[in-house]
């Protein structure tokens, strides 16, 4: 049975005020923090609101807030059994009268859940989407006076996000069902294509529509090119990274259950308290692995993204990616699971190649329209443009999230080691003209050897070609970093269907573009033999051994960036 509905009804309408009494007395927050008041401001005057604030901005007491506060039932869609029943847990022992309604509840909890909302003693109940959907609850929901509809993890609504969820698309009904219901739909997902998905298939509209800073300021972003596509060389990597952070919690995301399995077992074989979490497990047996990983100290989770939404540990210091994740979104929700408790966390990224193929591989063999496909690949080819860039992490992601004025972090490894970059604008038209002119025959290595001249394979048509040895001043890793770096930049694409991918040109428009040197590629090392005078004029991304470099780039930056970026260096020391 639910607890008795809180006792905390102004006479008047609810004000801000109100809101902030109950934000500190049941929850023991000081002030509500960013665009939370705003939000909570909007939904007391019943009207919709669409609220994108980051991973741990407090989404939840924005609409908990004002259902406590405003006559009625609170009624909550959530899409994971996980996520309702902590929320709920929570509220309980806050003394809320808070209840779910999931496929886990009997039918006589079921009958005095109801009887509890018809006598007006529930303040929220929380239900998944498939509930919702069944109709015969929409019925009984009709017949009570409700509060306010929070729709949490909105962007399940999209196709597409990450996390589609066929049964949100029907919570458009909502709109006609209950006309004069305040509506509120909250998500971490920002782009503006979603966003607007979030409106139109929700009907909203007439909301409000507030997004915070995607800034985490506590966050060290890195990401580091994998050494070789060996499982066993980047387990090994693994390993040394959460071997440095012994004693710390963390998550390290795998891209599959098997590797997930394996690199839980290397890592306790190497005395490391690692716990695998994915999808292979029942929900019994999931739900046991969380709460060990939320109890024990230095718990470190290897899991898929089975493992994710709504995971509210304050104190993970660290999240690696041994796969790299499917966007720039997923990336920066996966990292945002690090320092919930606003303390400094570290994001490690490992990728390479033949993830990129792997991506598009997994892609290919989902169930979904032609059209939602092409976006997904886009997105993916955008993450991996990120990882192997030289961009600030943090800003480059925020940009993509429609935040033109972000700056660098400070704290990032580019930031804080502003790479070399050399213009490889020509050896790149080389490498794609030698592509073009295989036609799509070799892979990766092949068209290496091919550049170099350097391969006893040689075929008679491939000697005629035009492009054969036309690379010969660069050294063969040289081009594999500067096709690599292409693959990653989308003007070369792995054929992800086939067993031994072959190499392909991407699209034509930036191909051209290339072609006729509008636009410069740039490669962080200088391949062995290319002529070191090409270096790149961006000041703020030179270095020299001396550390001269890194410091003129300091220089440059702004002194509150600097001064954070400062005092990560001496906490990193520190450790
Ligand atoms: P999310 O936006 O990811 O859904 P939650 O609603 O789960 O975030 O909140 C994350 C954490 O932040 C919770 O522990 C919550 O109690 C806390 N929190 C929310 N609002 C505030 C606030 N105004 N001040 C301090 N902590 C807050
Ligand atoms: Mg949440
Ligand atoms: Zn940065």
């Amino acid at each position: 049975m639910p607890a008795t509905q809180t006792q905390f009804r102004p006479d008047q309408d609810p004000t801000l005020d109100d809101a902030r009494s109950l934000l500190s007395r049941v929850w023991g927050h000081g002030d509500f923090r960013g665009l939370q008041s705003q939000v909570v401001t909007e939904i007391l005057a019943g009207r919709d609101a669409l609220a994108v604030l980051p991973t741990g901005g407090g989404k939840s007491v924005c609409y908990q807030i004002p259902a406590i506060l405003r006559p009625g039932l609170g009624l909550v869609v959530s899409p994971l059994i996980a996520l309702m029943t902590d929320q709920v847990e929570a509220l309980k022992q806050q003394g809320v009268a808070a209840a779910r309604l999931d496929s886990g509840v009997s039918l006589d909890e079921r009958s005095a859940i109801w009887a509890a909302a018809r006598s007006g003693d529930l303040d929220l109940l929380y239900v998944s989407p498939e509930g919702l959907a069944a109709g015969a609850m929409m019925d009984r929901l009709a017949e009570l006076p409700l509060s306010l509809i929070a729709i949490d993890e909105a962007h399940c609504v999209s196709q597409w996000g990450h996390d589609f969820r066929p049964d949100y698309r029907n919570l458009g009904l909502l709109a006609e069902r209950f006309p004069n219901v305040p509506r509120i739909a909250v998500t971490a997902t920002a782009d503006a294509r979603t966003r607007d998905d979030i409106l139109r298939s929700l009907r909203l509209e007439e909301a409000k529509v507030f997004v915070d800073s995607f800034a985490r300021p506590n966050l060290q972003l890195s990401a580091e090119r994998k050494e070789s596509a060996s499982r066993a060389k980047t387990d090994a990597r693994v390993i040394e990274l959460v071997r440095e952070r012994r004693g710390k919690s963390g998550v390290v995301y795998c891209g599959s259950r098997d590797g997930c399995d394996r690199v839980a077992q290397a890592l306790r074989d190497a005395g490391t308290n690692a716990i695998a979490y994915h999808a292979g497990m029942d929900t019994k047996e999931r739900d046991r692995r969380l709460e060990r990983f939320l109890a024990e100290d230095g718990a470190v989770m290897v899991a898929t993204i089975a493992f994710g939404m709504g995971v509210d540990k304050a104190d993970v210091r660290f999240v690696i990616h041994a796969d790299p994740p499917g966007s720039l979104e997923a990336y920066w929700q996966e990292i945002g699971r690090g320092g919930r408790d606003g303390e400094q966390a570290e994001g490690i990224t490992l990728y390479g190649p033949s993830d990129i193929a792997w991506t598009l591989r997994r892609l290919d063999s989902r169930p979904m329209a032609e059209e939602v496909k092409q976006v997904q690949v886009r997105k993916a080819r955008q993450l991996f443009a990120m990882l192997d860039g030289a961009v600030c992490r943090a800003q480059a992601v925020r940009r993509y999230f429609g935040e033109t004025d972000a700056e660098p972090c400070g704290v990032c490894d580019i930031c804080g080691d502003p790479p070399l970059l050399y213009d490889a604008t020509v050896p790149a038209q080389k490498a794609l003209a030698a592509v073009q002119r295989l036609g799509g025959r070799f892979g990766r290595g092949r068209i290496v050897d091919h550049l170099t001249g350097r391969t006893k394979a040689v075929q008679p048509w491939e000697q005629q070609l035009s492009t054969w040895g036309i690379g010969a001043d660069i050294s063969p890793n040289g081009w594999r970093d500067i096709v690599d770096h292409l693959l990653f930049e989308g003007l070369l694409v792995e054929d992800p269907n086939d067993g031994k991918p072959l190499v392909g040109l991407g699209d034509g428009e930036a191909v051209r573009a290339v072609y006729k040197a509008e636009r410069k590629i740039e490669v962080r090392r200088v391949p062995a033999g290319y002529d070191a005078g090409t270096r790149s004029g961006n000041p703020r991304n030179r270095r020299d051994r001396t550390g001269e470099g890194r410091n003129a780039a300091l220089e440059t930056m702004d002194a509150d960036v600097r001064a954070r970026f400062e005092a990560l260096r001496a906490w990193r020391r520190d450790r």
